[in-house]
């Protein structure tokens, strides 16, 4: 490993010294020596530079960013073919934990570090300086006699009454005058140039005063008894590394337990992180802060403005408290004064990152959180059992909210069996729960039907040759979209028009659409219920986190009596008037799934459940099912939570399947079905040998062909204490992965497709 330098502070001169940088470019073998990216440099400024400095260099002729990593007297590069440093940016350099830990993640995830690195160097303007802005204040001396002045020039005085300054630009638009008469005044002292190139404007200590004052003006929490003791458990956890497992009912008031932590590490001028599942969270979150706090948390995700985000970045590079809460990309910012961590839904597989680097950020947090040094809080209703498992070995700490707060209470929770009560063909929604529903929008209360399925039907067959309409470049169905009238790829993302033509025969009018989506189910629930206002919450359909927040908030305000959705809505709302919540197919989850199907099911079921009654009204909770003895649906019904937990961990344990043994997937891919045949071929031979470690495969993986590329997988199953990292490391270094094969590593995989 590296060696990073004791002492950060330490300057050098560097004249003379080399400097290892690493780049934000992945170097993608792990064989190859340079899986760190890092490259030396020289630095031939004067300029001091010191580890963690963000520094811009070339690269294979291309210019990119890099983090100073250490420093050497002598290297193997002649010097002549040295390159230099091109510049050193004035941002403060990254902590060296923070440095840390990009590198244990590196190493655990087996992404390469230059991506990783690229995770925290996110948004490149923030290391850049800002152009320096002219602004024009009138000058102190005042040396003129206003009624010798030219009209122009008046103008301008009198524009400076209402505003102490100005930029050139916006004196002309509101003036009228012209910049020659600005640069006038400004030769003959009338007017005074500043010149502002400020990374940071604000410090540390006007920060916080400013944060403080905020605080005192806004409400004061009322917590419950029960949620003070929750709090005060948690607080004496809090200065130090430690996990909590807050494990409360849903409406129990986590959030406003977690904010007693938060507003300690605020008081102490500290940052907090708070991590939500989804982005569709974010505002009715965010508006529970402002009402505690009286200040704007920093939010952080894809939907965010890069200006905005720079002005984020650097902020909590340089340590000003504050708090962000974001999608899980957030945990990779340079905080450097993080004071703790909340994994809000700690249980939700959003957290699983599948596209560029694979990783957990839950698993990551705890890392990020060790080397910080500050606590992390796993919020839940439903523990995901790698969490459980630590609680029962007390390795966490375990806090409980047993009540909903206030006047709530728990639903109630039936199931309908839709063997008896069968929908007649092409409809979905039984004769009880039609009543059901009918009675709820006479008392004038929401209603929510779940159904984890976009689009209007999952599949389109040709009634004429009976082809199923799929995907040109994926072993994949085509769902029917009617909203948007496309066949869309869901693995890939490709729609083609909607034309009622088979893709194999050319016969029209021929396709049938079988199974329902939430676009089909709300055509079913506009014609029994009509007048009925309904709205539909997915992914589809809403896109973009204003429309998302619009929606929701039209919701909360009562403005929807029946709302359709997909696990978009399933996880942390807080709907007042929701008090009916219906499962469309509680069976959806359970079929045909991978080692996590049952405890997914569970947590989804609890958690719409979950979304019912949350206020003065009780709720109810109606699950159709064809199997209502399935373990998962018997356990949410009796609230036998915990027996289901030990349930899963006893039929785990005897399977040999995490949390008490780690899997990890590696993934083939290549457009070369035959390159990648043969290449598999060969890693059979050098397959490691191991007491206790199962490799299993190749196998082609259930959906083979993804965007055209072909895909075989290798499962490891091992002891936890075995570093799988190293086997595969090894086993991948004993022959050169080709180019025309992409390999992925997926440590703890939770998508087995
Ligand atoms: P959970 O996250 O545990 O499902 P929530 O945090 O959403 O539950 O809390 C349920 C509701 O109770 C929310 O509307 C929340 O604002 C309210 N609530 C919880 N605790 C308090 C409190 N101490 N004072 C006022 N309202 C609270
Ligand atoms: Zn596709």
């Amino acid at each position: 490993m590296t060696v990073l330098s004791n002492d950060q502070n330490k300057e050098y001169d560097s004249f003379s010294l080399i400097v290892k940088v690493r780049v934000i470019v992945p170097m993608l073998t792990h064989d190859s020596q340079n899986a760190h990216s890092e490259f030396d440099y020289l630095s031939d400024s004067s300029s001091k530079i010191q580890i963690g400095n963000i520094v811009k260099v070339s690269l294979a002729n291309k210019i990119t960013w890099g983090v100073v990593y250490g420093f050497k007297h002598e290297t193997n590069i002649a010097h002549t073919k040295l390159k230099s440093i091109i510049s050193i940016s004035s941002v403060p350099p990254i902590k060296s934990f923070n440095l840390k830990f990009l590198e244990r993640v590196s190493q655990y995830t087996m992404a390469p570090f230059g991506q990783v690195l690229r995770a925290m160097l996110c948004i490149q303007s923030a290391f850049k300086d800002d152009k320096s802005i002219n602004y024009f204040s009138l000058s102190s001396s005042n040396k003129f006699e206003t009624d010798k002045l030219s009209k122009s020039r008046k103008e301008i005085i009198n524009w400076f009454q209402n505003n102490p300054i100005g930029t050139a630009n916006a004196i002309i638009a509101e003036t009228g005058v012209s910049k020659s008469t600005v640069n006038a005044m400004v030769k003959c002292g009338q007017l005074a140039k500043n010149l502002f190139s400020s990374i940071q404007n604000e410090d540390v200590q006007s920060k916080l005063l400013s944060l403080k004052k905020a605080m005192q003006s806004a409400k004061k929490l009322n917590l419950s008894s029960m949620q003070a003791e929750a709090a005060l458990g948690i607080n004496q956890q809090s200065d130090k590394f430690s996990v909590v497992l807050l494990d409360g009912v849903t409406g129990s008031g986590k959030t406003e337990v977690y904010f007693e932590l938060v507003k300690k590490k605020i008081l102490l001028g500290k940052q907090c992180l708070i991590l939500l599942p989804e982005i569709a969270l974010t505002s009715g979150w965010v508006n529970r802060f402002n009402k505690w706090f009286g200040f704007e948390p920093y939010i952080w995700h894809s939907g965010i403005k890069a200006s905005k985000k720079k002005l984020i970045w650097r902020d909590v590079n340089a340590g000003f408290p504050g708090v962000v809460v974001g999608a899980r990309s957030a945990l990779f910012l340079p905080f450097a004064n993080l004071g703790a961590i909340i994994i809000d839904e700690e249980h939700d597989t959003g957290y699983k990152q599948e596209e560029q680097f694979i990783y957990h950020a839950r698993d990551m947090a705890i890392l990020r959180a060790k080397y910080s040094q500050c606590p992390i809080v796993l919020a839940t209703a439903t523990p995901s059992l790698e969490s459980w498992i630590n609680k029962i070995s007390g390795r966490y700490h375990h806090i409980k909210l047993t009540n909903r707060y206030g006047d709530a209470t728990m639903p109630a929770i039936e199931t309908i069996n839709l063997i008896k009560y069968k929908p007649p063909s092409g409809k979905w929604i039984s004769a009880p729960l039609i009543s059901a529903i009918k009675n709820r929008l006479v008392s004038k209360h929401q209603v929510l039907l779940y159904l984890n399925r976009r689009g209007y039907a999952p599949l389109a067959i040709c009634s004429d040759c009976g082809v199923k309409q799929s995907c040109q470049q994926c072993d994949s169905l085509l769902v029917t979209h009617k909203i948007k009238n496309q066949l869309r790829c869901h693995q890939c993302g490709v729609s083609r028009p909607f034309k009622n033509a088979c893709q194999s025969c050319g016969q029209v009018e021929t396709l049938q659409l079988i199974g329902p989506g939430v676009e089909r189910l709300a055509e079913e629930v506009y014609s029994l219920f009509p007048g009925a206002r309904v709205t539909i919450l997915s992914s589809d359909i809403l896109n973009n986190p204003i429309q998302i927040a619009k929606t929701i908030q039209s919701i909360e305000a009562g403005e929807v009596d029946i709302i359709i959705g997909t696990q978009m809505v399933a996880k942390g709302h807080h709907f007042p008037k929701l008090t009916c919540v219906a499962v469309i197919d509680g069976d959806l989850g359970l079929s045909g799934g991978d080692l996590r199907a049952g405890e997914r099911t569970f947590q989804m079921l609890s958690q719409v459940a979950g979304r019912s009654g949350r206020e003065k009204q009780a709720g109810s909770v109606y699950i159709q099912t064809a199997e209502p003895e399935h373990p998962a649906i018997v356990a949410l019904k009796s609230r036998q939570r915990d027996e289901y937990l030990r349930l899963e961990l006893e039929m785990r344990l005897t399977a040999n399947m995490p949390p008490y043994r780690r899997l990890a997937a590696i993934i083939y891919t290549s457009l070369n079905e035959v390159a990648l045949a043969a290449y598999v071929k060969k890693l059979i031979v050098f397959k490691p040998q191991f007491e206790e470690v199962d490799i299993y495969g190749p196998a082609p993986a259930p959906i083979y062909q993804i965007k055209k590329r072909y895909r075989m997988r290798f499962l490891i199953n091992a002891p936890k204490s075995v570093n799988v990292q190293k086997i595969i490391r090894d086993w991948n270094a004993s022959i050169r992965v080709p180019h025309n094969i992409k390999r992925q590593i997926d440590i703890d995989p939770y998508n087995f497709m």
